[in-house]
C-alpha cells in the first residue's frame, strides 16, 4: 500500500529499527510509547484492520511473533491491545498488535 506508514517502513522507504521480523510480521518501538516498553507488531501483508483479515490463521502466527519478541525483550508481564477503526482509536490503518509492558 503506497500511503501506509507501516508499509513504507518495511520497505526501509521511512528510516526504523525493525526489532524483530519473521516471515508473515515484523515489530517496532512505537514513536510515543504509552508504556515503558511498547511494541508494534504488524503483519507483512497491508491489511487494514481486523475488520478485512480472511484468513484467521495469521493472527496465531502475530501471536506467536508476540512470543518471540518477548522472550527477546525479557517481557514476562504485559498488554496487548488492538484498536479497530478510527473511532475505536485506530490511526493507522495497518493492522497492528499493540504490547504494552511496565
Ligand atoms: P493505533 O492508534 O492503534 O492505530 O496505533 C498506532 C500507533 O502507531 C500509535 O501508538 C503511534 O504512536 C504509532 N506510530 C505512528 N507512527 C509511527 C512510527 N513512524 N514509528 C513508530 N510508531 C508509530
Ligand atoms: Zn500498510
Amino acid at each position: 500500500m503506497t500511503n501506509c506508514i507501516f508499509c513504507k517502513i518495511l520497505s526501509g522507504e521511512i528510516p526504523s529499527k525493525i526489532i524483530y521480523q519473521d516471515d508473515y510480521c515484523f515489530a517496532i518501538n512505537d514513536i510515543n510509547p504509552k508504556a515503558k516498553k511498547h511494541i508494534l507488531v504488524i503483519p507483512k501483508e497491508h491489511i487494514e484492520s481486523l475488520n478485512e483479515i480472511n484468513d484467521f490463521s495469521l493472527m496465531s502466527k502475530m501471536f506467536e511473533a508476540i512470543k518471540n519478541i518477548n522472550k527477546q525483550e525479557n517481557i514476562n508481564h504485559f498488554k496487548t491491545q488492538i484498536n479497530t477503526g478510527s473511532q475505536a482509536g485506530q490511526e493507522v490503518m495497518h493492522l497492528h498488535i499493540h504490547i504494552l509492558a511496565n
